[in-house]
């Protein structure tokens, strides 16, 4: 079975103005990202990375060509079309966890199913199976300070999930973690996108990480290539 695509983008345009000059990031950038496969998206920094993953999560509009969420174009949608295309469908996470630090693990990956308008009992229980397959179950009440790093962005994927995305969006998510770490929160994410059908785009300069995903690209001349 050929999985959907949860994600493409097409001819993805970015320049930014650099005095009289345009710095040209993409330049006419095609990807598609599948249901079910983590892609590590591989780069020197200044390249693109985060650009792309602005643009492929509708944090930004690119300056030309078009990115489709589920098949939907949003090119020209309006900005609230597009957030709550962003906040149903796309997930986030960073080198840093942003998570809450008043509320605890569980409340923190409860959060956001709240604000998406499910009850209580309901957002609980989904947040204690998440935490639960991101291994972290047993930390659950703790607030993140109480955490370590590896902790913290296990807690932070499971909120970046909490709402079913269809796909997840990472910028150098164990960027911070010494290596057994990352490995060890890499595998539970892993896991996760097996276990769901997620779609993952990975940013990160661990070779080793990106040798375990499905696939690895890079951005050379503004355009996504597979390695
Ligand atoms: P990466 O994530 O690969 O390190 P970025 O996407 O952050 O790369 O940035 C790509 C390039 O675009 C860099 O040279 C960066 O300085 C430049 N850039 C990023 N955002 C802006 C902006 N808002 N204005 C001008 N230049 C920017």
């Amino acid at each position: 079975m050929i999985a959907r695509v949860a994600l493409e983008l097409i001819g993805v345009e970015r320049h930014y103005s650099q005095g009289d000059s345009a710095l040209k990031i993409l330049t006419g950038a095609d990807f598609s990202l599948h249901g079910g496969e983590t892609v590590a998206l591989v780069a020197p920094s200044g390249t693109g990375k985060s650009t792309l993953l602005h643009i492929a999560g509708l944090l930004e509009r690119p300056d030309g060509g078009d990115v489709k969420v589920n098949g939907v174009s949003c090119a020209d949608l309006s900005d609230d079309r597009r957030t709550a295309i962003r906040r149903s469908e796309i997930g986030f996470v960073y080198q840093f966890h942003h998570l809450l630090p008043e509320f605890s693990a569980l409340e923190n990956v409860m959060m956001p199913q709240l604000i998406a308008g499910l009850g209580k009992a309901e957002a609980r229980e989904r947040a204690a199976a998440l935490l639960d397959y991101m291994r972290i179950a047993h930390r659950a009440d703790h607030r993140p300070s109480e955490l370590s790093g590896g902790e913290q962005q296990r807690v932070a994927i499971a909120r970046a999930v909490a709402n079913a995305p269809l796909a997840l969006l990472a910028d150098e998510p164990t960027g911070n973690l010494d290596p057994d770490t990352a490995g060890y929160v890499f595998e539970a994410l892993k896991a996760l996108v097996r276990q769901s059908g997620l779609a993952a785009l990975i940013a990160t300069h661990n070779l080793h990480l990106a040798n375990l995903m499905d696939r690895r690209v890079t951005i050379e001349d503004g355009k996504v290539v597979e390695l």
